[in-house]
């Protein structure tokens, strides 16, 4: 008997020591902001990541909010972001009043191209008088940003850099992980993300002042004293010490994860990578090693003799879901109006591009399904 339950782009894995964690919390009564299960998993993240200090948060968009007040984001102020993300890298820069400075990508990961950087920081320089305040660089799917390379532009115009390594933990560059590269960094646990606590987030950096300034921010700015005293506008940003516990046990299995999803990444292209007209995102050399998070890919509609839409509907039919690759935020109706600097090629990903289901969690059941269901409309067999 085949089971015909719907197969998801990506869903929460459990690796069943989450619940050991949740059960001391209640155990302990520690359910509020703070706890053990806060600390601990503050200090996996950063034996993991190698970066010295951390804070755990309620989302990801809540730790990229955070780095721009502490970088001094204020109302004007512009800060350059990559444009092939999802609309939580850029909407913090709008809470802080400031003005999103929109970079394309380059074919190689799919991620910021350094020349478009620097066109864009020469441009904004002689528009304005001024270089963006800080840089928010995504590695989009998991794929590792030409980093040396972005890195040398933003120091060259002594530009900080927030690392949105929210769909990269478990990546690295040049054998050291992401989320280490930028001045301050962030992960996202939201229940799509390779791990997950539900929904959460964190934030890293080698700044010990500023990890504690946002732990302080975090938790409504409230100033040392015996009553409520407040010199400083606060958020309730703070992870919860019953999350933080599903925190702690998803690290036990993090790695394990990443293997699963990359090689559901070489099932992908071995079945295609034949095909005139599928092309997929991979890394460009051994410096670059992506989680995979998703498996995604262009199709040329010349070559292939079908488009994107059609093998996207054709699977959902078999009860696969597939999405197309994120839509660029300077092609989004609220941000349109914001400085672009590029070639289009996100528009040219977005319009052919698909990710393919890459859950941690499917089995060989379904990877036979979505196996038979591509076959059958690609190969004809
Ligand atoms: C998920 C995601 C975010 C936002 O993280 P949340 O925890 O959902 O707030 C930011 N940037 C990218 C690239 C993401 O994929």
């Amino acid at each position: 008997m085949t089971d015909r339950s719907k197969i998801l782009l990506s869903s929460p894995h459990l690796g069943g020591h989450e619940q050991k964690f949740v059960q001391t919390a209640f155990d302990t009564n520690w359910i509020a902001p703070l706890g053990p299960n806060v600390d601990g998993f503050e200090s996996d993240l950063q034996d993991y990541s190698g970066v010295p200090h951390a804070a755990v948060l309620a989302s990801g968009t809540a730790a990229i909010h955070l780095a721009l007040i502490i970088l001094g984001v204020k109302q004007y102020d512009e800060v350059l972001v990559s444009t092939f993300t999802f609309s939580g890298s850029v909407n913090p820069i709008i809470y802080q009043g400031g003005v999103p400075i929109m970079v394309d990508s380059e074919p190689e990961t799919w991620n910021m191209s350094p020349e478009h950087l620097e066109n864009a920081i020469v441009d904004r320089l002689t528009k304005t008088g001024n270089v963006p305040k800080a840089l928010i660089l995504v590695h989009l799917y998991g794929m590792p940003a030409k980093l040396d390379e972005i890195i040398e532009v933003c120091k060259k115009y002594e530009i900080p850099i927030i690392e949105d390594a929210a769909e990269a933990l478990g990546s690295s560059y040049k054998n050291r992980k992401l989320g280490s590269f930028g001045d301050m960094s962030i992960y996202s646990f939201n229940g799509n993300k390779i791990i997950t606590t539900s929904g959460g987030g964190a934030l890293l950096s080698n700044n010990e002042e500023w990890i504690k300034r946002s732990r302080f921010l975090a938790t409504q700015a409230r100033d040392n004293y015996v009553h409520y005293e407040h010199s400083a506008i606060g958020y309730n940003y703070r992870m919860s010490n019953v999350v933080a516990g599903i925190g702690r046990g998803q690290m036990l299995v993090l790695d394990d994860w990443v293997e699963k999803r990359r090689t559901i990444n070489s099932f992908y292209r071995q079945l295609l990578e034949g095909l005139d007209g599928v092309e997929f995102l991979v890394e460009p050399n051994n410096d670059y090693f992506s989680n995979h998070w998703l498996s995604a890919l262009v199709i040329d509609e010349s070559s292939l003799g079908l488009d994107r839409e059609r093998i996207r509907l054709h699977l959902l039919a078999d009860n696969i879901e597939s999405r197309p690759l994120w839509k660029p935020m300077h092609m989004q109706p609220i941000f349109s109006h914001f400085p672009y600097y590029g070639d289009r090629l996100s528009e040219r990903l977005f319009h052919n591009g698909l990710c393919l289901p890459s859950g941690s969690n499917l089995g060989d059941p379904e990877m036979h399904r979505i196996e038979k269901s591509l076959n059958r409309l690609l190969l004809k067999g």
